[in-house]
């Protein structure tokens, strides 16, 4: 029973929890419009992992939109309590994000990139440390 796993999480009620096996492919955080929507603050904040390194346990609703680049995002949230908690682009399909808020421990989260920055709200405050692109640069969604 002590098995040891990246990281572990779940949403706010409990219902839905997950494990993850290995460390992320990469970090980072969006301003667009369908992840300030989505979120209801300034930016997502999303590791993202192989999909083949992630339990998920507890059922889970979905709502898909499209991007800029036609590609489907499916984003996947707790009917019960509504946390979103993971994302994922049919453009990618092995490829799962996975809301950094959602995570027991996210200490060792940081953002390879900042994207969408001309949709950020003047509010919403960045390291200006982390590389800041306008849009999604095509490197970040070969992916
Ligand atoms: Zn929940
Ligand atoms: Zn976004």
């Amino acid at each position: 029973m002590s098995e040891k796993y990246f990281a572990t999480g779940q949403c706010l009620c409990g219902n839905v929890k997950f494990t993850i096996a290995s460390a992320p492919l990469r970090m980072g955080q969006c301003h667009c419009d369908d992840c300030r929507k989505s979120t209801g603050t300034g930016h997502a904040s999303n590791a993202f992992f192989n999909r083949k390194d992630i339990n998920i346990e507890g059922e889970l609703s979905r709502y898909a939109s499209t991007t800029d680049s036609g590609s489907v995002v499916s984003r996947f949230f707790c009917p019960n309590c509504g946390s979103r908690l993971f994302a994922e682009n049919n453009a990618a399909a092995n490829i799962i994000g996975v809301s950094a808020g959602v995570l027991d421990d996210s200490s060792w989260f940081k953002a390879n990139a900042i994207v969408y920055n001309k949709r950020k709200p003047q509010w919403d405050f960045m390291d200006t440390s982390i590389p800041t692109f306008e849009e999604m640069p095509p490197a970040a969604v070969q992916k």
